[in-house]
């Protein structure tokens, strides 16, 4: 099962298929903005070249990316299908993204504006394994300081108030025209992200698995 997730950024989706999908579905979740965090840890050369990019919260421009991701999608975890987030931000990677992998449904999430400015300043993320914590929702044990890894926890750069409005301007300038590209296919399903998910009613993976379980014929 070869699933796209969209949305603009904080709508939650990288936190629901790394915490939960992934292991619902056995697929792996495969963010294009970890792969590029990896190679800034690793000092890589494509980590130098993404970085300037990345904390200045613009795009990495598409062909650096999509060779990256073109690469990470041939390694054997990813045979039975992954949960892509990050990618495509550009109808132009869209239509790249055909040409590697046959995509079966695209869940765009979606969370009003506030919830999202909310959700960015309090996200914190651990620099050794990239794990998410928010300072409301998801507190780590020890104060920052990574529960899985023992990393530490730090705000992103482009989580700060002023790089990440400039983050929400790039997806509704250049990302949003993806969510046609994949409507025109009639491979987009809709899913209402604005409760967080220590909410009481809360009802984002419920509303995904009833997308792919149909899929995956159950
Ligand atoms: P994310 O963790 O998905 O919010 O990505 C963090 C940053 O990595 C983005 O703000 C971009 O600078 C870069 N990035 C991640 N995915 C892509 C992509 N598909 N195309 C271009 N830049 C990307």
């Amino acid at each position: 099962m070869k699933v796209v997730l969209l949305g603009a950024p904080n709508t939650g989706k990288g936190t629901y298929a790394s915490r939960y999908l992934k292991d619902i579905y056995k697929i792996p979740h495969i963010s294009t903005g970890d792969l590029f965090r990896a190679n800034i840890r690793n000092n890589t050369d494509l980590g130098v070249e993404a970085k300037a990019y990345i904390d200045a919260g613009k795009l990495v421009p598409d062909a650096i990316t999509t060779s990256m991701l073109r690469q990470r999608l041939k390694e054997d975890d990813c045979r039975d299908g992954f949960f892509l987030d990050g990618f495509p931000r550009t109808v132009a990677q869209a239509e790249a993204l055909e040409g590697i992998a046959s995509i079966d449904v695209a869940l765009n999430f979606i969370a009003d504006e506030e919830t999202l400015i909310r959700r960015a300043t309090g996200r914190r993320t651990c620099r050794g394994c990239g794990a998410i914590y928010h300072l409301t929702n998801i507190i780590p044990k020890v104060e920052g300081v990574c529960d899985k890894c023992g990393g530490e926890v730090y705000q992103r750069d482009d989580d700060k108030m002023e790089v990440f409005k400039k983050r929400l301007k790039i997806y509704n300038d250049e990302t949003r025209p993806v969510i046609e590209f994949y409507r025109k296919k009639g491979l987009l399903a809709e899913i209402d992200a604005n409760l967080d998910v220590n909410h009481p009613n809360f009802h984002v993976i419920d509303d995904c698995k009833k997308v792919l379980d149909k899929l995956r014929g159950k």
